[in-house]
């Protein structure tokens, strides 16, 4: 007679986002390891749900009436009727219910049992589910992610945060957006495609703090062309209900007034009541659950991935950090998430890619040559638009290596995944330089930057 198995599964993944679901399939599927996942809310987590994807559409939806009145440029006798959003958002639901279910059918075609519930951890090797049963575990992993944070002002409870943007009965005339992160920048973008006014305030000077600060300003100048209402070292004290919509005050006096106030200030990790304090699992100043390297917490049978662990919270890095964590401990392949040279987009209107130092990070570093374009595409130009393209790479004067990448305009999202091959590689300006553009792109300007625009760092 052989003993039972020591515990009910060899991994117990809390939270069915990005993170957990790649952790879970590689684990069962190509770690043979029986895997159970207990997701509270909708499978798919944050990303699918209630960010990038349903964000993403709304993106496309808002970008059609420039589009539709640059194809008025081109000849074409087209005008944009009116946006119907409710026909949009229950064409978003059909939309995300099928993406929740090829994840639900990816996870059953692996082997892992889903468990519709909420888990906590009640032992190093034991999870509670709400409906009291206990579950033990070889290992378990928290991928429980992030939830919109917002400050505690007086009339907080009237503002509404990113979850619930994609619910709205109907969309408003005015919105205040408040924040200066990538979530604020492209709701305040996205709305104001689909026509509603828009006011974004923000507590700082510049908006997107960590960006490359030309970069920055150059988005925002095109955003403020486009009509939307930037206001800068804005911080707002307090939100009130009155007979012309809501009201925001201003720290240095006066008001905003707007139909939908967003706040968009942050996500912190979802550790609340998941009984991790008690099992000695470190807890760090942001929240955060503290791992290592392989993402493993200070008790060695539990891991954490994703933006519950706050490193860079972005949906492919949870998955890389989730796919890492299955090959050391079900594959025998000791694997660290690799965090360097993350690319990004804010998908703002126009975008933002970024890959790599910025000029401000590669100055502190050392002497670094700086090349930097800005034009006027052909596509908007002949439609009769003022739009600028910022191209700019940011390359070390001594070893010639490509540091940084940083585009803002229409594609920079797909440009900067290609330039980020090129980054992460090592490639140097001259292979930059050797490579033959393709013509006629807006692309083509990252090959053709001949001489630096400065110089800046120290040798
Ligand atoms: P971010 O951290 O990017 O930005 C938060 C913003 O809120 C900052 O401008 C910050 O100001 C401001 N803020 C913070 N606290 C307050 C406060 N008390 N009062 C007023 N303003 C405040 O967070 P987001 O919520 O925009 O996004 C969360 C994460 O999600 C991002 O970090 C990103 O990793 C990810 N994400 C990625 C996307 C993408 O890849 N396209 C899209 C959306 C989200 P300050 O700068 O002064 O601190």
């Amino acid at each position: 007679m052989t003993d039972p198995a020591p515990f009910d599964f060899d991994l117990f993944v809390i939270g069915g986002g990005s993170g957990g679901v790649r952790a879970s399939r590689i684990a069962a599927s190509e770690g043979g390891a029986k895997v159970g996942l207990a997701e509270e809310s909708r499978m798919g987590g944050t990303c699918v749900i209630r960010g990038c994807v349903p964000k993403k559409l709304m993106v496309y939806a808002g970008a059609f009436p420039a589009q539709i009145e640059d194809a008025r440029a081109y000849g074409w006798d087209v005008r944009a009727g009116a946006f119907d959003w409710p026909r949009f958002r229950s064409q978003l639901e059909a939309e995300l219910t099928r993406l929740e279910t090829a994840y639900r059918g990816t996870l059953a075609n692996a082997g892992v049992q889903v468990l519709d519930t909420r888990a906590t951890v009640s032992g190093a090797h034991q999870v509670l589910l709400a409906d009291g049963r206990h579950i033990s575990a070889k290992h378990i992993l928290i991928a429980t992610g992030g939830r919109p944070f917002v400050p505690n002002i007086e009339g907080a409870d009237l503002a509404v945060t990113s979850n619930e943007m994609f619910h709205l009965d109907h969309l408003p005339k005015r919105a205040l957006v408040v924040g200066g992160g990538y979530i604020a920048c492209e709701f305040a973008s996205l709305l104001h495609g689909l026509g509603v006014q828009v006011t974004l305030a923000y507590r700082g000077n510049a908006i997107l703090r960590g960006f490359d600060s030309e970069a920055r300003d150059h988005l925002a100048a095109a955003m403020a062309a486009r009509g939307i209402d930037i206001r800068l070292n804005a911080e707002i004290t307090a939100l009130t209900r009155g007979a012309g919509g809501i009201e925001a005050a201003l720290k240095s006096g006066g008001s905003l007034a707007a139909d939908l106030v967003l706040y968009a200030t942050g996500r912190i990790p979802n550790v609340a009541g998941l009984g991790l304090d008690a099992l000695g699992v470190e807890i760090g100043p942001r929240g955060q659950i503290v791992v290592d390297d392989y993402s493993q917490t200070a008790v060695p049978s539990i891991f954490a991935v994703g933006d519950v662990t706050d490193r860079i919270n972005l949906t492919p890095v949870a998955i890389r950090e989730g796919h890492a964590f299955a090959d050391t401990v079900f594959r025998g392949v000791p694997t660290k998430a690799d965090h360097r040279d993350v690319a990004s987009a804010v998908f703002t209107t126009p975008e933002l890619g970024s890959v790599g130092l910025t000029e401000e990070q590669a100055a502190a570093q050392g002497r670094c040559d700086v090349y930097a374009a800005s034009f006027r595409p052909m596509k908007t130009l002949f439609a009769g638009r003022n739009d600028r393209m910022l191209m700019k790479l940011i390359v070390d004067s001594v070893s010639q290596r490509v540091l940084g990448c940083h585009i803002v305009g229409e594609g920079a999202g797909e440009m900067i995944q290609l330039a980020a091959i090129a980054v992460k590689m090592g490639a140097t300006k001259a292979d930059f330089d050797a490579t033959v553009a393709v013509h006629p792109t807006v692309a083509e300007e990252l090959v053709t930057m001949r001489k630096p625009t400065r110089s800046v760092g120290n040798a």
